[in-house]
């Protein structure tokens, strides 16, 4: 057998970047010729399979070692044994390099995050030698944008605007695994924003570690205000963009943010603590003032320039070493303060190598898993409480397919990046909807969806164009 009459599964765990690295894998192993295993088909039965992992927690390290491992003996879906070529990459494979084959010598292929590009002659090699390829780069090479892509859904891309990140938050793993920051130029970055507008994609959500400084390496100055504005000239029908640092936002951006009708009225904005000793021992530069202070800033600005509401979204730590309950509770206060419509929250995890895996940590388990739950709890009445506004509203829904749940209903996103449910029509089917923006009146709100009825002009929109997501 060779590469190319092999079928591949990609395994990604992690944050938005390795989404779209692992498009960038997809695309590269169809242009070798590989073809993707069926949807339903059994990841057993895959010829290669490539995990992409994030090592920014120790939960995904644990996940994938228990996968690694237990795919050694794992016969095919039909019961026989199965050989088949095991690739790791991601920042895992950027931190662990030739460590990870030590461990797990059914691993074939070890690759880092600046070499995705090499995977298939890696594979090849593995294969043809029968021994393991690793390769993992530093990374001072140049961005990997050019690379094919296979993108999940036809009308959204994830557009990485830069890659690395230089703020060292004393947690945090990302600037060693990821390197330095560096830019794409805004050239680089409009080609394919218009090539990906001639492709049908009506969507991107423009990717960094802290998009704020995007430009600095560049022009000596931040320049990100410039590319939103540059990015939404193109005709991009909705901008979404992560992640802003809240030390670097700058008036500039806040006031693109507002203006441009393309720019969807949400902003992931982490704030990771709401005390200000926390935030100065993960070496933030900011304080929780200081972060308020950009929250009403951006409500007004959107408000001023008629976008309305603006739903914020957060990453929260809890069990930083040290915290304390006063300081937990100055965090359950900012979270009330701001009323977020979304937060990702998190247990700190220690990560060698990083300064704060030195702090003295000695908050019981116990306790910090007190606090986690209380934080949750906030989190899921904050959301509730947001998507109660919506009720009786109507909003412009890009549908994304049908529900997960319930194939005869179908499933979209709105501008703020709600979850939105819709009844299929009687008679229509899916893909007429599929990548469609179409309006949907709210009738009823929950903590994670909202659901409601298309409009009927929106129906009548797709009953005349037949196809309405024009594939037919
Ligand atoms: N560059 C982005 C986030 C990258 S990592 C930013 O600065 O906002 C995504 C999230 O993982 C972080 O925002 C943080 O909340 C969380 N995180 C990072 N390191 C962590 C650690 N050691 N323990 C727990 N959570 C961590
Ligand atoms: Fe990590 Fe901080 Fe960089 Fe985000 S900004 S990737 S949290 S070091």
């Amino acid at each position: 057998m060779t590469l190319s009459d092999m079928t591949y599964r990609i395994c990604t765990f992690g944050c938005q970047m390795n989404k779209h690295d692992s498009e960038r894998v997809a695309g590269l192993l169809e242009e070798s010729g590989l073809c993707a295993l069926a949807d339903d088909a059994h990841d057993a039965d895959a010829d290669v399979v490539v995990y992409l992992t994030c090592c920014v927690r120790e939960a995904a390290d644990k996940r994938l070692f228990g996968q690694v491992a237990s795919l050694k003996s794992l016969p095919d879906s039909a019961g026989a044994p199965k050989r088949r070529l095991v690739a790791v990459g991601g920042c895992i494979g950027q931190r662990d390099g030739a460590a990870l084959v030590e461990s797990f010598p059914h691993i074939d292929v070890v690759f880092g995050t600046h070499n995705i590009a090499r995977l298939p002659e890696l594979l090849a090699g593995a294969h043809s030698l029968s021994t393991p390829q690793v390769e993992v780069l530093d990374g001072q090479g140049t961005c990997a944008t050019d690379l094919p892509s296979r993108r999940e859904h036809r009308w959204h891309a994830w557009v990485p605007i830069m890659t690395g990140c230089d703020n060292f938050c004393s947690y945090c793993v990302v600037p060693y695994v990821r390197g330095r920051e560096r830019s794409r130029t805004p050239d680089d970055v409009l080609r394919e924003v218009t090539a990906l507008l001639g492709d049908g994609v009506r969507e991107v959500t423009l990717l960094g570690q802290n998009v704020n400084s995007y430009g600095r390496d560049l022009f000596g100055e931040p320049r990100f205000a410039t590319l939103l504005r540059q990015v939404a000239g193109c005709g991009v029908e909705r901008i979404r963009f992560a992640t802003s640092h809240p030390k670097d936002i700058s008036d500039e951006t806040i006031a693109a943010f507002a203006e441009l009708p393309a720019v969807m009225p949400a902003l992931h904005l982490p704030v990771q603590s709401g005390s200000d000793a926390v935030l100065r021992a993960m070496r933030r530069n900011y304080t929780a003032e200081h972060y308020l202070g950009l929250v009403r800033k951006v409500r007004e600005a959107a408000a001023r320039a008629g976008k309305g509401e603006v739903a914020l979204s957060t990453d929260v730590i809890v069990g930083f070493p040290g915290e304390s309950d006063a300081d937990f509770e100055a965090t359950m206060d900012l979270m009330r303060a701001v009323g977020y419509a979304q937060a990702f929250t998190f247990i700190y995890s220690r990560r060698e190598q990083t300064p704060a895996a030195r702090l003295h940590d000695d908050t019981p388990r116990a306790v910090v898993q007190e606090r986690f739950d209380r934080l949750v709890a906030l989190v899921q009445q904050s959301a509730w409480g947001c998507n109660q506004l919506e009720c009786g509203r109507v909003v412009e829904v890009l549908f994304e397919g049908a529900s997960k749940r319930d194939a005869r209903v179908l499933a979209g996103k709105s501008p703020k990046n709600q979850t939105v449910h819709a009844p299929l029509p009687p008679g229509a089917a899916v893909a007429d909807f599929t990548g469609e923006v179409l309006p949907v009146r709210i009738d009823t709100a929950r903590t994670w969806y909202l659901s409601g009825a298309l409009l009927n002009e929106a129906l009548a929109d797709v009953s005349a164009d037949g196809n309405a997501d024009g594939s037919a």
